[in-house]
This record gives C-alpha cells, sequence and structure tokens, in this order.
C-alpha cells in the first residue's frame, strides 16, 4: 500500500517547499522507491491557467494538458513521478466538483458542508493522485508526496490541513508522515537566529490536530546544536528529526544532497517503515552539481519578454538555460529586457548578447519590442531561440521584412491584418471561455531530415507540450520557404507547423510548444543546449571563453 507524506509550510510563504518537496521525492527514489508528486493549492481559481504571470508565476503544462503551479516543475525536473491533471487541485476546483455533485443531487438531500463534503473530496483528491497502475509492470507507487500550498493559518488552507489530518489517522500510523518546512530568522541587529516563529508555527499546526514528524529549518546561518535542541524541545519534534536546509551558495540542485546529508533520507525510511536499498545513491547528481562548481565559460543571453521583472514568470524557461550551460561547462547569465524598452530605449540595449531568447506570451502588450529584437538577431547573425509566441515573432518579422508582406501580423493582434501570417484553426473560432480551451499538452512533431531541429534532437519524432490558441498559417509556407524560413517540424496528422528555422542564419529557431517543460539538470533539453552552445561557439567576446581560468583563484 502507497505510503504518504504532506509537506506544510509555515512563518511566511517563499521558503521553497516545491522544491524541498521534489529533493525529497528524488532522494526516495535514489533508494530504490517509486514515488508521485501532487501539489494542494487553497486559492479559488479552478486552475492557475487563467492567472496572470505576474501574480502567480509561470503556468506549467503537463503532458496531458493540464494547466498547473509552477512546483509542479520542480517535480518534473527533480524526479520520473508522472504527473497528469490529478497532480494539482485547487480549492476552486474541489469546491466545482462538490458543487456539481450537488447539483445532480448525489448527496440525496443532505446539507452539503466544509466537513464532510469538502474534506472527502480532498481526500479523494489525494487518492487520485497517486495515479492508477497502467499495465502489469505498473505497480502502485511506494511513496506519494503532497505538497499543500500556502502557509499555516491562513483562512484558505484549513479544510485542506483537516483533510490531512483525517487522512492521517485513517490509516496505520507508519503509512503517514508529516514534515513542515519553517524559517529560523536572522535578526543582524542582535547577531542571533530566532526559533519563536517555529515554535508558534507548529504550535498552530498541532492546534489542527497534526504532529509534523520533520521539521526542516530554512536557515541563513548554521543551525546551532543548542537551538536545534530547542526547537524539538518546544515543538515536540525528535532532535534527529530537526533538520537543517541553509540557503544554497551555488545552485538549488544542492539541496537533496544537504538533506541527504542531513540524515533525511534515513528518517523518512524508518518513519515510513520502508524496505528499501540501505543506502541513497545521488552519485550522478552530485557530479552534475560538481560540474556546475566547474564551470569553465561564460555567456550572456538576452530574454525580451513581458513579465520580465518577476524571475517565476519564466521559471522553466530560466532552468531549462542553467541544464543547458551545466552541459556545455558554462555559465549562463540573463540580460532580461522588457519588450516595451526595445521600443522606448532603443534595439542598443541589446548589444553584447551572445543571444536572443524571445518566451511565450499573450496580448499585444510589447509585441512589436519582440519583432523589432527578432529582426536585430536575424540581421546581425546573433543565435536566436523562440518558444511559442517567440515562433510567431520570428514569422511575422520574416513576412515583414523579408517576405514584403508589411502588414503582417498574427490574428491575436490585428483581427483584420490583408497577411494573417498567424492565424487561428477554424476549430477554434468562436470560443469565449478563456480557461482550458487552448492546445494543451502533449503533440507529435516530425522533422525535417537534415534541418537544425533534427541534428539538435538526434531523431526524426519527438513529442513536445504545448498551450497557445494561434498557429502558423500554412497559406504562407511554401513562399516562406522559398524566401529561407524552413518549416522543419510539422505535426503529422494535423499538417500543423511547430518548427521554423532560417539555414542562412548560424542558429535561428523558432518553436510553438514549451520545450522547456522537458529539460531537467540530468538531461538538458537538446534545442537549449544546442543554443547555449551555439552562443558559445558565435560569441564575439573571447574573453568569455575559459573566464573562470582567468579568475584569480
Ligand atoms: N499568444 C499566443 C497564442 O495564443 C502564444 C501563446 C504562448 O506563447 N504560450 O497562440
Amino acid at each position: 500500500m502507497t505510503k504518504h507524506i504532506f509537506v506544510t509550510g509555515g512563518v511566511v510563504s517563499s521558503l521553497g517547499k516545491g522544491l524541498t518537496s521534489a529533493a525529497i521525492g528524488l532522494i526516495l527514489e535514489r533508494r530504490g522507491l517509486s514515488v508521485s508528486m501532487q501539489k494542494l493549492d487553497p486559492y479559488i481559481n479552478v486552475d492557475p491557467g487563467t492567472m496572470s504571470p505576474f501574480q502567480h508565476g509561470e503556468v506549467y503544462v503537463t503532458n496531458d494538458g493540464a494547466e498547473t503551479d509552477l512546483d509542479l516543475g520542480h517535480y518534473e525536473r527533480f524526479t520520473q513521478a508522472k504527473l497528469t491533471k490529478n497532480s494539482n487541485f485547487t480549492t476552486g476546483n474541489i469546491y466545482q466538483s462538490v458543487i456539481m455533485r450537488e447539483r445532480r443531487g448525489d448527496y440525496l438531500g443532505r446539507t452539503v458542508q466544509v466537513i464532510p463534503h469538502i474534506t472527502d473530496a480532498i481526500k479523494d483528491a489525494i487518492q487520485a493522485g497517486i495515479g492508477e497502475p497502467t499495465g502489469e509492470d505498473d505497480a502502485e507507487v511506494d511513496v506519494a508526496i503532497t505538497e499543500i500550498g500556502g502557509t499555516v493559518g491562513d483562512i484558505e488552507s484549513l479544510p485542506f490541513l483537516e483533510a490531512i489530518r483525517q487522512f492521517g489517522i485513517e490509516r496505520p500510523r507508519d503509512d503517514v508522515m508529516f514534515v513542515h518546512i519553517t524559517l529560523l530568522p536572522y535578526l543582524r541587529a542582535s547577531g542571533e537566529m530566532k526559533t519563536k516563529p517555529t515554535q508558534q508555527s507548529v504550535g498552530k499546526l498541532r492546534e489542527i490536530g497534526i504532529q509534523p514528524d520533520v521539521l526542516i529549518c530554512r536557515t541563513e546561518q548554521p543551525m546551532t546544536e543548542d537551538m536545534a535542541r530547542k526547537i524539538s524541545l518546544f515543538c515536540n519534534v525528535r532532535r534527529e528529526a530537526v533538520i537543517e536546509e541553509r540557503d544554497v551558495d551555488l545552485s538549488i540542485y544542492q539541496v537533496p544532497l544537504m538533506l541527504v546529508e542531513a540524515g533525511l533520507d534515513r528518517i523518512i525510511v524508518n518513519h515510513l517503515h520502508l524496505s528499501q536499498e540501505s543506502h541513497t545513491d545521488l552519485s550522478d547528481w552530485a557530479a552534475m552539481v560538481e560540474q556546475i562548481r566547474g564551470t569553465k565559460c561564460h555567456i550572456e543571453v538576452g530574454i525580451v519578454g513581458k513579465y520580465i521583472e518577476l524571475h517565476d514568470a519564466y521559471k522553466s524557461i530560466y532552468e531549462s538555460l542553467a541544464h543547458a550551460g551545466i552541459a556545455n561547462s558554462t555559465t549562463v547569465s540573463l540580460r532580461k529586457l522588457s519588450a516595451e524598452d526595445v521600443i522606448d530605449k532603443g534595439i542598443e540595449i541589446l548589444e553584447g548578447v551572445d543571444g536572443l531568447l524571445i518566451p511565450g506570451g499573450f496580448g499585444e502588450r510589447g509585441l512589436e519590442g519582440k519583432i523589432a529584437a527578432t529582426r536585430w538577431a536575424r540581421e546581425n547573425q546573433v543565435p536566436f531561440f523562440g518558444i511559442c509566441l517567440g515562433l510567431q515573432c520570428a514569422v511575422i518579422e520574416f513576412a515583414r521584412n523579408v517576405c514584403g508582406l508589411k502588414e503582417a501580423h498574427t490574428l491575436e493582434h490585428t483581427p483584420h491584418t490583408p497577411d494573417p501570417v498567424i492565424h487561428l484553426l477554424p476549430s477554434q473560432e468562436g470560443i469565449s471561455d478563456k480557461g482550458g480551451t487552448m492546445r494543451l499538452g502533449g503533440y507529435e512533431c516530425r522533422l525535417a531530415p537534415g534541418s537544425l531541429a533534427h541534428k539538435l534532437y538526434g531523431e526524426e519524432r519527438v513529442a513536445e507540450r504545448h498551450r497557445h490558441r494561434y498557429e502558423f498559417n500554412n497559406e504562407y509556407r511554401e513562399r516562406f520557404e522559398a524566401a529561407g524560413l524552413l518549416p522543419s517540424g510539422i505535426h503529422p496528422e494535423l499538417d500543423l507547423v511547430e518548427i521554423v528555422e532560417q539555414p542562412a542564419h548560424p542558429f535561428f529557431i523558432g518553436v510553438q510548444f514549451h520545450p522547456e517543460f522537458k529539460s531537467s539538470p540530468l538531461r538538458p533539453h537538446p534545442i537549449f543546449r544546442g543554443f547555449v552552445a551555439a552562443c558559445l561557439a558565435l560569441t564575439k567576446d573571447p574573453t568569455k571563453i575559459d573566464l573562470v581560468a582567468q579568475r584569480s583563484p
């Protein structure tokens, strides 16, 4: 029977709960166990698909087309867990299902209440998150890790905490484990770290009826033995289960190594009575972290986007660039530029970058800035990588400035353009609902033999994830091809253009999908990898190569 770990957070938000949950998943996998990963979010939106990236960071898309919380990106980058529509539930989603059942009369006239109806629906969601075994070799997972969004003490998260409390008492004691992540703030004035917020947060949890089995304490400074003992005493958690998670000096990928060093792997397997290998083998992971430490070169990539002020808005893209950097022994620094600034301040703000990446986006703000930046990369032979809206910019730019279709545009922006080079498929016209109505999730793509895409992937058929409404207009395909824009990736059944490239340019590729959702530190995505390699090979600043070797020790 599957065992469960519930991860909650206290004191403040942004403690890196998602990252720590993902690290726990990896640690267990490296002890020979299989895991599932799930996030329960207390907000009312049915899914984050309709939320602004400014509010919530990027929307992460699963292979089966669910629009989910960005923490699921950490889960996939760290673990092999299969993520689906059942890997992320929100309060809105839970209430919607209960209200639908009520309307159908499923509750037979009873009063529908938070306890037990909402909490039962949450428990069902937790069960669904484990996933059904799909075939003979697909056994039930050993451990299901469920992260509860928000901070303990919020009104919104109460039904979720109540549900996991019930879940805990309905199962044998050694089947369920509660991990609480908290903060030990450092007060500069007195030069000490404080345990009181942790005590109070655990106090809140215990009021609800949850006694944490493990405390993971985020700190800036080392946690002393005295502090660990004090926390243990006041929070009723064994000393060995009070774990330090210090701020990393190099990369988030150090976190699992730190947690194993602190003994978290042993504590979990002992508590849950898991039969497993006696050793957590993170050797390849540790080698990858060493590779980051030993990075030799340095490049700078310009990102021209709409939400650049918020790092989380393009989280998976930044992570994918970091993965590609590891594979190329290169530090990738980012010059984040607002698309509007490209127009207001001039194209010079791009001067000196080794490559240009245009990420996905919606709406018209900044679109012309992205198109101008794309033109700059094409004309100056600077490596270009366009993702989703980035491909659409590349197509519009090419149509206007190479094919002479001066008013070419996307229908998303200009519904009456004479040359709608990016348009809607007939099947999508007339849709008015905003949530969940795009082309979402994994689709196959066939690559043209000998193309850049084919060389990068090293295979002819790939599958990538989508999240968009508009498409390349096939009516312009031959014309573009003749002028030097090659459609090099095609969806085999729907005949949709998924990749374009410019063979005359040293590295120019646009993709309609989101490759950033399939990159991980141990398996960097081939296009990101090739893009960073091209930036390095074509850099106009030779001091960037072997930069670290030039630094004084
Ligand atoms: N807004 C564009 C579309 O809907 C691109 C979407 C995206 O970049 N994710 O097609």
